[in-house]
C-alpha cells in the first residue's frame, strides 16, 4: 500500500468515525495543552525516559536555546505578568526575568567529586529525580518558572508545573515557550508541561501523585505545609520577613538608598525584600531624614501610621492582600494621607513589635524601629524574621557585628552593605534563583538541589597518581 493510499484509508475511517459522532483525532496535547494532571505527568514521565537516554550535551543545548530565545519575549512576559496579577510593575519585572534567563546556572553546577586511592575510584555525581512537581508563586510568576526550568533540566528532569491560579495566563503562555523551544533545539516534547487551567485542585492532585518523586514548593507557609504532608522529598522555599539592622558605624546615606532599592524593587513583592528596619538610636533621625531626601515618603503623623496599620493589617493579623504589590502612591491615597510626587516606598516609625514590623506584607511600606544598642537590634530582628531562616540584611562597617549578626539570624540569605537583591546575585557575585529553600534548608537553590547525589564506585583500578 503506498502512502497516498495509506493517507486515503486514514481520512475514510476519520470521515466515518465522525459521521458516527466518535472522535478518533489523535490526542497531541503538549506544554500547557494538557486537560487532566495524570496525562501531563505521563507526558512527562515520557519525555524524562528520553531525555535521560540523551547525552549532556543536549541539557547545555537546551539551557543556551532557553537564554536566548527568551530574551526578546522578556518585555511582553513582564507586562503580561504585571496586568494579570496586578502587583509589582513591569520594569523591575524585566530585570528579575532577565536575571533568572541569564544568571540561572546550567549544567556547570553539576561538579562531579572524584576520590581516588589504593582501593580505586569513586565517582560522587548528581543525577536526575525524574518528573518534578514544581510549585510557582504569584508574586514571582514568570522569573520562577524560568529559573525553575533551567536548573532542573540542568539536573537531567523534566517537570509539571503547578502556576499559580492568580498567574495563569502568563504561566501557560511561558510554559508553552518554555516546550517549544525545547522541543526545536533536541526533539523531545514535554520536558516541560502544565495542565491548561491550573487550580487549587490540580495543585493537590499533582502534590499526591504517585510518579512525582520530588516538589519544589515555591509559595506561601500554607502550601509548603501541605506539601509536607504528603511524606514526599519536599523543597520548600517559603515566607520571609527580612530584617535589616543600621548600626551606628553604617554609612547611612548608602544605607539608606541600598534600603530604598531593595524595598521598592517591583514594590516589595520579592521575598528577599527589605520588610522592616531596626536602626540604632543614635542614627535613628539621620537615617529617616536620609529615606525622605532620597525618594521615599516618611509619614510622621502617628493619626496617619493608625490609618496605614489599620488598612494594611487585617482583622485576623494578616496582610490586605488587595493592597500586596500596589505602588506606593497607592497605599497612601487608599489611606487618605496627601503627598508630593511619586513617592519610591512609604516609611514609617513604629515599635519593634508592631504588627507592621511582625507580619509579612509584600508592599512598598516599610517599618522603621528605634532600638536603644546593636544589642537590641539584633534581637528585636530575630523577632521580626520570625525563624523563617530566609533573609536578613545589614549595614553597618563593624566587623564584629557584622560577625554576629550574621551568625546570630542564622538566615539562607545574609546581605552586607547592599539593597537585599545583592543575595540573588543582582548588582553582586553569585548566581540568581528565585527558589530560597527555607525550611528545607537547601538555601539559595541551583541544579544541583534538584538532583539525587549517587556514589559510583570502581574497586582497586583507576587511581593513576
Ligand atoms: P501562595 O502560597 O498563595 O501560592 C503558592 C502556590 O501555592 C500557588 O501555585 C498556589 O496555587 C498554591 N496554593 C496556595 N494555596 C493552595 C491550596 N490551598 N491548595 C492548593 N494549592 C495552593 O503564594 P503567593 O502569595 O503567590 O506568594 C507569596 C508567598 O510566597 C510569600 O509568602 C513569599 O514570601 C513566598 N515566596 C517565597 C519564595 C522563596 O524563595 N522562599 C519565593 C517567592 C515567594
Amino acid at each position: 500500500m503506498s502512502n497516498l493510499d495509506i493517507d486515503l484509508l486514514v481520512k475514510d475511517i476519520l470521515a466515518q468515525s465522525a459521521q458516527a459522532g466518535i472522535s478518533l483525532t489523535p490526542q497531541r496535547a503538549h506544554g500547557a495543552g494538557f486537560e487532566s494532571v495524570d496525562a501531563a505527568i505521563s507526558a512527562a514521565k515520557h519525555a524524562f525516559i528520553d531525555f535521560n537516554a540523551s547525552p549532556m550535551s543536549v541539557r547545555k543545548a537546551i539551557i543556551d536555546g532557553l537564554r536566548v530565545a527568551l530574551a526578546d519575549d522578556i518585555p511582553e512576559m513582564a507586562e503580561k505578568a504585571w496586568r494579570e496579577t496586578g502587583m509589582g510593575n513591569v520594569s523591575d519585572k524585566v530585570l528579575k526575568n532577565k536575571a533568572a534567563l541569564e544568571n540561572t546556572p546550567g549544567t556547570e553546577d553539576l561538579a562531579t567529586q572524584a576520590l581516588t586511592g589504593d582501593g580505586g575510584l569513586t565517582l560522587f555525581e548528581y543525577s536526575p529525580y525524574g518528573v518534578i512537581g514544581a510549585i510557582a508563586p504569584s508574586t514571582n510568576p514568570t522569573e520562577t518558572i524560568i529559573n525553575n526550568a533551567i536548573s532542573m533540566i540542568a539536573a537531567g528532569n523534566s517537570v509539571i508545573f503547578s502556576p499559580h491560579p492568580g498567574a495563569k495566563d502568563v504561566s501557560i503562555w511561558l510554559i508553552n515557550k518554555v516546550e517549544q523551544i525545547i522541543f526545536d533545539v533536541c526533539g523531545i516534547r514535554n520536558l516541560v508541561v502544565s495542565v491548561s487551567t491550573p487550580s487549587f485542585d490540580s495543585t493537590k492532585e499533582m502534590m499526591v501523585h504517585p510518579d512525582i518523586p520530588l516538589l519544589v514548593v515555591t509559595g506561601g507557609p500554607g502550601i509548603v505545609n501541605m506539601a509536607m504532608k504528603t511524606g514526599k522529598k519536599v523543597i520548600g522555599a517559603g515566607a520571609g520577613n527580612p530584617p535589616v539592622i543600621v548600626d551606628e558605624s553604617a554609612d547611612i546615606e548608602k544605607a539608606a538608598k541600598d534600603i530604598i532599592s531593595g524595598a521598592s524593587f517591583d514594590y516589595n513583592l520579592p521575598c528577599i525584600a527589605e520588610k522592616a528596619v531596626l536602626v540604632v538610636e543614635s542614627v535613628a533621625q539621620p537615617l529617616l531624614k536620609a529615606f525622605d531626601a532620597n525618594g521615599a515618603c516618611w509619614v510622621q503623623d502617628p493619626v496617619e501610621v493608625a490609618r496605614l496599620r489599620q488598612l494594611v493589617i487585617n482583622e485576623k493579623g494578616e496582610a490586605n492582600k488587595s493592597l500586596v504589590g500596589k505602588s506606593p502612591a497607592s497605599i497612601l491615597e487608599a489611606a487618605g494621607i496627601d503627598f508630593n510626587g511619586s513617592p519610591k516606598l512609604v516609611v514609617v516609625e513604629v515599635g519593634a513589635d508592631d504588627p507592621l514590623m511582625l507580619v509579612e506584607q509584600l508592599m512598598p511600606l516599610l517599618p522603621v524601629a528605634v532600638a536603644s544598642s546593636f544589642d537590641d537590634a539584633l534581637s528585636a530582628a530575630l523577632r521580626v524574621e520570625g525563624g523563617n531562616l530566609h533573609t536578613a540584611i545589614m549595614h553597618s562597617k563593624n566587623i564584629d557585628n557584622l560577625n554576629r549578626a550574621a551568625r546570630v539570624m542564622r538566615t539562607s540569605i545574609f546581605v552586607k552593605n547592599a539593597p537585599s537583591f545583592a543575595g540573588i546575585g543582582v548588582g553582586a557575585e553569585g548566581f540568581t534563583t528565585f527558589t530560597i529553600a527555607t525550611p528545607t534548608g537547601e538555601g539559595t537553590t541551583s541544579a544541583r538541589s534538584f538532583a539525587r547525589l549517587r556514589r559510583c564506585v570502581l574497586s582497586e583500578a583507576f587511581n593513576i597518581r
